[in-house]
């Protein structure tokens, strides 16, 4: 079926949750895509930061198709061989102790956010349970983590949200420390806020929400949905600040594309019991199969330091854009998520980027996100940039 097939089947069957580009993506290789017309692309948003080792890489497809020969679905009621390779190979990797199996961000976040309460009221009782959180935060779109997003512009027609949370500017240690009351139980944050415009805190701000935790007995829970696993050309993103967090949250790319959810914990703070938190599929022996190809891959030799060289080079790209381009007002990110942002509203750029042949995503209208799959090559980030030149030329005028 070709594209316009596609669309105006979509439009009668399909629910209507995103405003959808005219294109069907049908096939995908390393860094590009191929849409129903026979169209070729050059992908910078990878799924939403979920590809990071680019489409079909071969070790997850033969994980997969392996895998789904043997057993794909078992209850978390028995053991789950994959899952236990997983969750030791994230342990091994991190600061964990434990991991528990979900099938998404927001599922994971919903755990992190269910074990902190569960942590303070085994301790402390009734009444210690409220979680800081940042503006600006993304943290998923069920009811607790959409609460705990701290972007009024998701919340709108879902009130009331959840009690028990309160918003605290990014960036700033003094604001929280001073918030920290008897009720509270946990701060959530991600190391660089994603979906908010690829805000970057500054230096020693992780480390000092460390210290407030470690002062209050507070959980430290990092959402690394988006930045873990490579992103930012470290496996976790923790890691350039040098702190750990009690808790972490992960999915996107933690599976080469397929489904999952994680919540990784140290021994001290996993205080889920049995009958406390649950997800039928979580942990799966498919999904668990192909996470462990991707972190295999994610971290063999070499790869990181070309997520960290890539990263550099399309910075470097973009600074000598920003000499030419007086629309350019920051360029921000570390390793291989970077924001562009302009002074007018680049939301126009996708489209024109779908003409010549690239998936582009914008965040906050104003901050073109670059995202693309680890593997990105030189050149591709070349091509990309002869685009932005033409392309930002037009957005300023
Ligand atoms: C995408 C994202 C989520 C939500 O993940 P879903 O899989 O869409 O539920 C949560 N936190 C962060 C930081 C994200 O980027």
């Amino acid at each position: 079926m070709d594209n316009a097939t596609l669309i105006s089947d979509a439009e009668l069957n399909v629910a209507p949750t995103y405003g959808r580009y005219p294109i069907a993506l049908v096939r995908g290789e390393g860094c590009r895509v191929w849409d129903a017309d026979g169209k070729e692309y050059l992908d910078f948003v990878s799924g939403l930061a979920v590809c990071n080792l680019g489409h079909c890489h071969p070790g997850v497809v033969s994980a997969i198709r392996e895998q789904a020969g043997k057993l794909i679905h078992v209850s978390n009621l028995y053991h789950i061989e994959p899952q236990i390779d997983l969750a030791k190979k994230l342990n091994r990797l991190s600061f964990g102790d434990k991991a528990f199996f979900c099938n998404s961000g927001t599922e994971a976040v919903e755990a992190a956010l269910k074990l902190a309460r569960k942590y303070s009221f085994q301790k402390y009782g009734e009444g210690r349970h409220e979680i800081l959180s940042f503006d600006m935060s993304f943290h998923g779109r069920t009811m607790a983590s959409l609460t705990a997003t701290g972007q009024a512009k998701f919340h709108g027609a879902f009130k009331p949200l959840l009690p028990g949370f309160r918003y605290m500017p990014f960036g700033d240690v003094e604001s929280v420390a001073a918030s920290v009351s008897e009720q509270t139980c946990a701060i959530m944050v991600e190391p660089i806020q994603g979906e908010g415009g690829v805000n970057v805190p500054p230096d020693g701000y992780l480390k000092g929400l460390r210290e407030i935790c470690d002062a209050n007995d507070l959980l430290l829970l990092f959402d690394e949905v988006q930045v873990g696993l490579g992103r930012t050309g470290k496996l976790w993103a923790y890691e350039h600040e040098g702190v750990a967090p009690d808790a972490m949250s992960l999915a996107k790319a933690l599976a080469g594309g397929t489904a999952i959810g994680a919540l990784v914990a140290s021994d001290k703070a996993m205080a889920f019991e049995p009958g406390d938190h649950a997800a039928t599929f979580g942990g799966n022996p498919l999904a668990t199969a192909a996470g462990c190809a991707a972190v295999d891959a994610i971290t063999a030799p070499g790869f990181l330091e070309h997520v960290q060289e890539m990263g550099a080079y399309a910075n470097a790209g973009l600074e000598e854009l920003a000499k030419r381009h007086a629309i350019i007002k920051d360029i921000r990110g570390k390793g291989l998520i970077i924001g562009c942002e302009v002074d007018v509203d680049a939301t126009s750029i996708v489209t024109k980027g779908l003409e010549a042949g690239f998936l582009l995503n914008v965040a906050v209208q104003k901050v073109i996100r670059l995202i693309p799959p680890l593997v990105v090559e030189k050149e591709m980030i070349d091509k990309l940039m002869n685009f932005l030149d033409e392309a930002l030329a037009d957005l300023a005028k």
